[in-house]
C-alpha cells in the first residue's frame, strides 16, 4: 500500500506539472524574443528623504509590455528569467540603461540623483559580473556612487563567498549596496556584518503593519538594527501619510512608496522631477 500511493500521486499530478512546464517554456521563449527585440522597459520609482521629502534617487524596475496596453509583472517573469539564465543578459541591459539614464539626468540638471538596480544570483555566478559593471561605469562616465545594487538576503545565503567578494570589490570601486526586502528572508547576522552595505530597505510587509494605535514592533526593530549597523534605512511601500510619520519617529531616513510616486516610465519621471522642483 505504501508503494502504491506515490505512483497514484504521480499519475494524478503529472498532467498538471507537464502543463506548467509547457507554459513556463512558452513564457521563457516569449521573454527571450521580446528582450532581443528590445521591448522590455526600465521604469523608475522615486525615493525620498523622509524628513524633507526631497527626491534623492529612484529604483529601476523592469516592465514587460503585454502588447495590449498592460504589463506582465516582474514578480512573474523575473523568476523565469532567473531559471532560464536570461537574467544575466537582461540584468546587464538594466545596468546599461540605468547608466544611460543617469547621464541624461545629469544633463538635465540632476547630477546627484542615484539609481538602484536589483540584481539576481545568476548574475553573481557570471565570472565577468564585477568586471563588466566596472567597465560599464568607466565607459558611461557616471559617478560610481550614483549606482546602487540591491540584493536580497537569499542571494547572500545562497552564495555567501561569491557575493561578499564581488560586493567588496564593487564597493571599493565606489558602487553602493542595499539589502532589499529586509526581514523577509533569513539572514545570518555574521554575514550581515561582512557585507559592505550602505542601505537597508525595510520590507513593505512591515510598513503595512503600521496602523493607528498599533506598535509595528518589527519595523521598529529593523530600523534600530539598521541604525546600529551604521546603515541608512529606507522604508518600502509607504502608501499613507501616517506610515511616513511613524517611520520618521522610528528614526528611518528615507522612503519609497505610492505616497511619493509609483514606478513610472523615464519620460514621466522627468515631468515628476520638474514639478517637484517648482514646489
Ligand atoms: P522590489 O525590488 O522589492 O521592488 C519593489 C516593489 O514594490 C516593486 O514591484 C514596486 O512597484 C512595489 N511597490 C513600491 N511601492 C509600493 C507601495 O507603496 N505599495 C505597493 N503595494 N507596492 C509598492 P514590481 O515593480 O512589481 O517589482 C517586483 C519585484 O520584481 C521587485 O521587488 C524585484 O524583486 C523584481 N524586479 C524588478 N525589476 C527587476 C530587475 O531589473 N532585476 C531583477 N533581478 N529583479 C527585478
Ligand atoms: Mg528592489
Ligand atoms: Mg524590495
Ligand atoms: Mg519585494
Amino acid at each position: 500500500r505504501a508503494k502504491k500511493t506515490p505512483t497514484a500521486n504521480y499519475e494524478y499530478f503529472a498532467p498538471e506539472i507537464e502543463e506548467q512546464t509547457t507554459w513556463r517554456l512558452h513564457m521563457i521563449r516569449r521573454l527571450r524574443t521580446e528582450f532581443m527585440a528590445r521591448n522590455l522597459e526600465l521604469w523608475f520609482q522615486p525615493q525620498v528623504d523622509l524628513s524633507s521629502e526631497a527626491v534623492i534617487g529612484m529604483e529601476g524596475l523592469l516592465r514587460w509590455p503585454d502588447g495590449s496596453g498592460g504589463y506582465i509583472s516582474p514578480a512573474e517573469f523575473v523568476p523565469l528569467a532567473e531559471y532560464s539564465g536570461l537574467i544575466v543578459d537582461i540584468g546587464y541591459w538594466v545596468l546599461e540603461e540605468s547608466c544611460r539614464r543617469l547621464n541624461e539626468l545629469a544633463k538635465m540638471g540632476y547630477p546627484n540623483l542615484r539609481v538602484a538596480v536589483n540584481v539576481s544570483i545568476p548574475q553573481f555566478r557570471d565570472p565577468n559580473f564585477v568586471q563588466s559593471i566596472k567597465q560599464l561605469i568607466t565607459h558611461s562616465g557616471i559617478k560610481p556612487g550614483l549606482l546602487e545594487l540591491e540584493i536580497t538576503e537569499s542571494i547572500v545565503m545562497d552564495e555567501p563567498h561569491i557575493v561578499i567578494d564581488a560586493l567588496t570589490d564593487l564597493k571599493k570601486f565606489g558602487v553602493t549596496i542595499a539589502i532589499d526586502d529586509f526581514g523577509t528572508g533569513f539572514s545570518s547576522m555574521s554575514y550581515l556584518q561582512k557585507l559592505p552595505l550602505d542601505r537597508l530597505k525595510v520590507d513593505r510587509s512591515f510598513v503595512a503593519e503600521i496602523k493607528p494605535g498599533e506598535t509595528a514592533f518589527i519595523a521598529e526593530t529593523i530600523v534600530t538594527l539598521g541604525n546600529k549597523l551604521g546603515l541608512i534605512t529606507i522604508a518600502e511601500g509607504i502608501e499613507k501619510r501616517e506610515q511616513a510619520s511613524f517611520m520618521i519617529k522610528l528614526g528611518c531616513d528615507e522612503a519609497q512608496g505610492y505616497l511619493f510616486g509609483r514606478p513610472m516610465p523615464f519620460s514621466s519621471l522627468v515631468e515628476y522631477l520638474a514639478k517637484r522642483k517648482k514646489g
